[in-house]
């Protein structure tokens, strides 16, 4: 059990008379007790305003310029427990880089509650690096603004690229340093999530046997993400079947864009199926399967190329604590399990596919586009491609031949494009989109700008070590529309230059 003896300042600590500018209603607080602990985020010496995301405070039904206000602020730091909320550390477990650890939970996170959306959606409020908590161990509960700036801009990144993930309402900064390696600014980030569910949430309960809690959860998750499980004749694994669906999809989406997430323990695996917890995750420029920027994966486990099979491992982890509730003996309920597994793989290759062709102008579907594809993927990784930019410019290419010039210069042996290229020209010959309408579709999948990790590094030192913001802000306006080609941004679309490569992302934690 968590450790009591902790001075932590109590729940109770409620807001004062201001009118409710949260409007809380909290279903993971009815749930029992041991699924978390009532705690207030611990107060801070002096909040201090990075950014307020409005279009997502908009969504959420929340006042912009409330949450600028100092009232608002000191709400995002902590230090003013609103209205309505039921502020908690969640237990959780997990996998960790394969050693299962039986008890990590929230140790520097608070949720303050949940929001229903505009669009009818429930959204978990949480600060992140809000102070200690039972589950903090031998940490600070603290968060850097390093990568509290980092977790902003790339979650931002990947919801304006379409891919489900936790969004970032707020970054504040607390006015007290946190000493890491050395001592650095501390910050507490808004996170917003469909919900901080996770796999590791099942293993906590699985852990200790208690199956009762195991099903209260599955059916809080199925009534919150997946109700049309409820209903299916194994609504249990109807539940475990759609969370696969899910991951394989999200999975997908990242190798689309060239994502890694860096640390894949199952307790960072969201059951609602969006990225979550952006530690030393970053975009590959150069394309190589192999590619890990994380400081802390030596053996290369969480590397681009992994991450799919790291999914299926995770998922295998998420059935073996669900085996209570599959089925009354436990070798129907592997059996269950395991047929379910299986359809990983087959609902991973068939997103990924999908999303090769779209990446490649393809709308119709032909048996060689995987090996077509493959064979572009190796020509890159062969010659040290830009991901982005290769398919990027293939639109262009698409619709205009004189612009193979451009693709052909990103390969280290620009021949090697020209015999892929032959290939690609026959087979877009048997398609019915014609040229601009190619181009246009390929560069909605396609992004000019992803939040090149250069680029990440140089705005998060301009704000810690400079407390200049300015760089910060406009990465993310050019990371907020992807898509577009915005000339007045171009320099953002370039790969790093040698002396500017960023070899390793650091938690920070
Ligand atoms: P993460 O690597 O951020 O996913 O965190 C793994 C576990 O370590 C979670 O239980 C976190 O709550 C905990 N943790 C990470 N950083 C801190 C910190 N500074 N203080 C306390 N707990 C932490
Ligand atoms: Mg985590």
């Amino acid at each position: 059990m968590p450790d009591e003896s902790l001075p932590i300042p109590d729940a109770g600590r409620r807001g004062d008379a201001s009118p409710a500018r949260f409007a809380f209603d909290n279903s993971y607080a009815r749930l029992p007790e041991r699924f978390y602990r009532p705690l207030a985020p611990r107060p801070v010496k002096a909040p201090g305003l990075v950014k307020i995301n409005r279009p997502l405070a908009l969504e959420l039904g929340l006042d912009p310029e409330f949450l600028a206000s100092p009232a608002g602020v000191a709400t995002l730091a902590g230090n003013h427990v609103p209205m309505g909320a039921a502020p908690m550390a969640l237990a959780y477990a997990g996998h960790q880089f394969g050693h299962f650890v039986p008890q990590l939970g929230d140790g520097r996170a608070i949720l303050l509650g949940e929001i229903v959306d505009r669009g009818g959606v429930r959204r978990d409020v949480q600060l992140k690096g809000s102070g200690p908590t039972p589950f903090s161990r031998n940490g600070d509960g603290r968060a850097a603004l390093g990568p509290v700036l980092r977790e902003y801009i790339v979650s931002e990144a990947m919801a304006a690229l379409g891919i489900a993930t936790t969004r970032s309402l707020a970054a504040v900064t607390t006015g007290e340093p946190v000493r890491r390696a050395t001592a650095l600014p501390g910050a507490v980030l808004t996170r917003v999530a469909s919900s901080h569910v996770r796999v590791g949430t099942f293993q906590f309960f699985a852990a200790k046997g208690d199956h009762e809690a195991l099903r209260l959860l599955a059916d809080h998750v199925i009534h919150r993400h997946y109700p049309n499980a409820a209903t299916a004749d194994r609504p249990y694994l109807a539940l475990f079947e759609q969370v696969i669906r899910r991951q394989a999809a999200l999975v997908a989406n990242w190798l689309l864009v060239g994502f890694i997430h860096g640390v894949m323990n199952t307790d960072n695996c969201s059951i609602a199926g969006e990225t979550i917890d952006y530690g030393p995750c970053a975009f590959m420029d150069a394309y190589g399967p192999e590619t890990v920027f994380s400081s802390i994966d030596s053996q290369g486990r969480y590397a681009y190329g992994n991450q799919p099979r790291i999914a299926h491992w995770n998922l295998a982890r998420f059935a073996e604590a669900l085996l209570p509730l599959l089925a009354d003996d436990t070798d129907t309920a592997i059996e269950l399990a395991n047929a379910a597994l299986n359809g990983f793989s087959p609902l991973f290759s068939e997103a990924l596919l999908a999303g090769l062709r779209r990446k490649l102008g393809l709308f119709t579907e032909d048996a060689g586009d995987m090996a077509l594809a493959q064979d572009l993927l190796t020509a890159m990784a062969e010659n040290q491609a830009d991901f982005t930019l290769t398919f990027r410019r293939l639109g262009d290419a698409a619709y205009d031949r004189n612009a193979d010039t451009r693709v052909r210069a990103l390969f280290q042996n620009p021949v090697a494009y020209d015999a892929w290229a032959a290939g690609w020209r026959a087979r877009l010959a048997a398609e019915p989109l014609d040229g601009p309408a190619r181009r246009a579709a390929m560069h909605r999948v396609n992004p000019a700008f992803i939040a090149r990790n250069h680029r990440v590094e140089a705005a998060l030192s301009a704000a810690v070590d400079a407390g200049d913001y300015g760089p910060f802000e406009e990465l993310l306006t050019v990371v907020a529309k992807p898509y577009e080609d915005r000339p007045a941004f171009a320099a953002y679309a370039d790969p790093p230059e040698p002396t500017e490569r960023v070899y390793q992302t650091f938690c920070g934690t």
